[in-house]
């Protein structure tokens, strides 16, 4: 309803008996809006108890101020040009048509409020009346300004990771920007430790004890962030006090933390760490914080992905180009040596050389010296990744073995060594003796760091696919289907500094007294890994030991698919010819089966059930492998046929086959641990890895 400003409304009659001043000063007392009556000039004449109520003022001192008063600072001069426009032209105005308006309390602070304006007249003197309603408790209100914040500081942490290159400082930062934003007590990132097994308090704002930066925490399910490592995703808990999914830290409940809320940082969608807040308030997070912590942490995880890729690059194209150097150089040297030493070779066998005993003794000095001065230059070409390897299919876990063995006779009684390799570890492509002496190079430095004496282990693991930092140092790192052994030689030494580290594979870096270190081990070890497609990383800290981990691509491809390679690696690892009795009731199994078992070379022989099998058997076996299923429908079960070959026939390799996980068997009966198990489904790689693993065991005697 609008009405005319100089028209003076019509009130229909009040009821009888009641006094209308009255009725209308209630009216303005009562009012639920803040009333403030302004003349031209702006001051107030007159306010109502919610205007006090509102502004932070008594109504007498609001009796007689300048409205401008209520105007923040910043907004003063464009408030005083707005009253003089709207004196001359003086139109009502009613709520809501402004959004954004803020009025400045007495105590400093501003309110945000709307404000609807109408002109009159009073004894024929122009007024305003402002009604005034404070609007930053309503919930939609208040849920846009916590928008804006949200938005306001992930574009500061925006800002901040595409200037950063420091990535300790965007960790830094995020934790101090999760909780300002979302005004809690708690916020930490974690990121997982490369064995997967814990998370490192990376930063924090407001932690818990026990939780300080640094601290480890277990990735068990149990715990809150070995939870959501399961999960793979966000987790919201409302109350700690009534949560039954993990187990909730002491120090939570006795911090007075109620809620919290986490989420995954993701590489390439793998969790490599978690961002969480918590708060002392129950229920605190619901969809729009979610939202917003989960783009901080998106921001945050492509930082860390951007700056940890550009590191490795960095250092890599250092090394490359001191390769180049140092490859010239060691060319170069060769060929003088060359020249040298067959002088030398002359001058020994010259008659009157070999007559003169000082002479001789003088040769002989020089030739030694130069081939010392050989060997060196071979290091450098093999840093500079210009020797010759001889790749072939090395089985990781035989190799390792032998070093132990060897290491344990060579080195120090008081270094402890240590083998740990996986049951079924693919075979890898490199040259074995370069291998070798690039484990013992890695082997002596730990024997350097360890003079008190301690444990260096030797593990491998496979990998179907490396980690993104890892992928960028191979010189094709785009390459697909290629799986990964991970052999890691880990100390209980020293560590070494940052400095240390970033220098290790230089070539002539050495901490070492003149005389003990040349600094070409590490060096050699980079060149070997490199030539041999590989990637080489240490993980090291002062006083936290030292792992050494080479990459080796393994003679497996990831899936099945990859045919002449496979067929390759079979027919390496099993040998050629392999008779093998298959014994499968369901015809189309068996089918694909002799399929595999023929890419394999082998001579298969089937039966559908035992006593079929036995019959085959006969009294003279011609076979190396019984294949069987266990259940073989009614009648006798694999794991019986299984046994009465092993009693009969020793020399028969025995691989079982099931649809059952092994939990399921039945173990009275199917003790199916002491042969090997081979659950269905399985493709070609698996049924070939099966076998091969039996013939390394039955070549090694385990
Ligand atoms: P060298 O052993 O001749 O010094 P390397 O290239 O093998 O040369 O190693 C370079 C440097 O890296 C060493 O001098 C040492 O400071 C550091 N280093 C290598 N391996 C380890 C280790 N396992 N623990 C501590 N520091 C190591
Ligand atoms: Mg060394």
């Amino acid at each position: 309803m609008t009405l005319p400003s100089d028209s003076v409304p019509v009130i229909p009659a009040i009821p009888l008996g009641i006094d209308e001043k009255t009725v209308f000063r209630a009216i303005f007392t009562a009012y639920p809006d803040a009333l403030l009556l302004v003349d031209n000039k702006g001051t107030i004449a007159l306010a109502n108890p919610m205007a006090a109520g509102l502004l932070g003022y008594t109504m007498g001192e609001l009796i007689g101020m300048s409205v401008d008063t209520l105007v923040p600072d910043t907004n003063r001069p464009r408030h005083a040009a707005y009253r003089e426009a709207y004196g001359h032209a003086p139109v009502p105005r009613p709520m809501g048509t402004h959004m954004e308006l803020t009025a400045k309390r007495k105590d400093g602070c501003e309110v945000m409020v709307e404000i609807a304006l109408s002109p009159l007249q009073i004894h024929a003197l122009p007024f305003v009346v402002a009604a005034i309603r404070g609007i930053g408790a309503y919930p939609r209100v208040k849920e846009a300004i916590q928008r804006a914040r949200y938005s306001e500081h992930l574009a500061q942490f925006g800002h901040l990771a595409v200037d950063m290159r420091n990535t300790q400082i965007l960790l830094d930062q995020a934790p101090v920007i999760a909780a300002a934003a979302l005004q809690v007590e708690t916020a930490m990132v974690l990121l997982l430790e490369p064995n997967r097994a814990e998370f490192r308090v990376a930063s924090g704002a407001g932690l818990v004890r026990g939780e300080e930066v640094g601290a480890y925490i277990s990735s068990n399910p149990s715990t809150s962030p070995g939870f959501l490592l399961r999960q793979g995703q966000p987790v919201i808990i409302t109350d700690y006090r009534t949560e039954r999914r993990f187990t909730v830290p002491k120090a939570y409940l006795d911090a007075g933390l109620v809620s919290a809320m986490a989420v995954p940082l993701l590489d390439r969608g793998r969790v490599i760490g978690t961002l969480a807040v918590r708060s002392r308030d129950p229920k605190r997070f619901g969809d729009e914080e979610l939202r917003f912590l989960g783009s901080l942490a998106s921001l945050l995880s492509t930082s860390l992905q951007r700056a940890q890729t550009e590191e490795a690059l960095i250092h890599a194209q250092r090394l490359e180009s001191v390769g180049k150097l140092t490859g010239g150089i060691a060319h170069d040297f060769n060929n003088l040596l060359t020249v040298i030493q067959g002088n030398l070779q002359v001058l020994e066998e010259l008659g009157t050389i070999a007559k003169d005993r000082t002479a001789a003794q003088m040769v002989n000095a020089a030739a030694r010296a130069s081939r010392r001065a050989a060997e060196l230059t071979s290091k450098l070409l093999a840093f500079a990744r210009r020797q010759v390897l001889q790749p072939t299919a090395v089985d990781v876990d035989t190799l390792l073995l032998s070093m132990a063995e060897m290491l344990r006779r060579t080195l120090d009684q008081r270094i402890r060594i240590e083998v740990v390799t996986p049951p079924c570890c693919p075979a890898i492509q490199v040259d074995p003796g370069q291998l070798e002496s690039a484990l013992l190079n890695i082997a002596i430095n730990a024997r350097d760091a360890m003079p008190e004496g301690g444990t260096l282990s030797f593990s491998a693991e496979v990998h179907d696919t490396l980690p993104t930092w890892a992928r960028q140092q191979l010189d094709e790192p785009d390459a697909h289907g290629e799986c990964f052994v991970a052999i890691r030689v880990t100390d209980t030494g020293t560590g070494m500094s940052n400095e240390v580290k970033e220098r290790a594979f230089e070539p002539f870096f050495t901490t070492k007294d003149m005389g003990r270190g040349t600094g070409l081990g590490l060096s050699t070890v980079y060149g070997f890994v490199k030539q041999s497609k590989g990637v080489v990383t240490i993980d090291s800290e002062p006083g936290a030991g030292t792992a050494v981990t080479l990459y080796l691509p393994s003679t497996w491809k990831s899936g099945a698919s990859v045919d002449p390679d496979v067929r390759e690696f079979c027919q390496q690892a099993v040998p050629r010819g392999l008779r093998v009795l298959l014994v499968e009731d369901d015809p189309e199994v068996s089918k694909i089966t002799q399929a595999f078992l023929g890419l394999l070379d082998c001579k298969v022989t089937t039966a559908v059930n035992c006593e079929r099998a036995l019959s085959a058997l006969g009294s003279s076996a011609p076979f190396d492998l019984l294949l069987t299923d266990i259940a073989l429908g009614p009648g006798m079960r694999g794991t019986e046929l299984a046994a009465h070959v092993q009693h009969r026939f020793p020399g028969i390799a025995i691989l079982l086959m099931s649809g059952f996980s092994s939990e399921l068997l039945d173990s009275a009966r199917d003790t199916p641990s002491a042969w090997e198990l081979l659950l269905k489904p399985f493709n070609r790689a698996e049924l070939a890895q099966a076998i091969e693993s039996i013939w390394i065991r039955r070549k090694t005697g385990g």
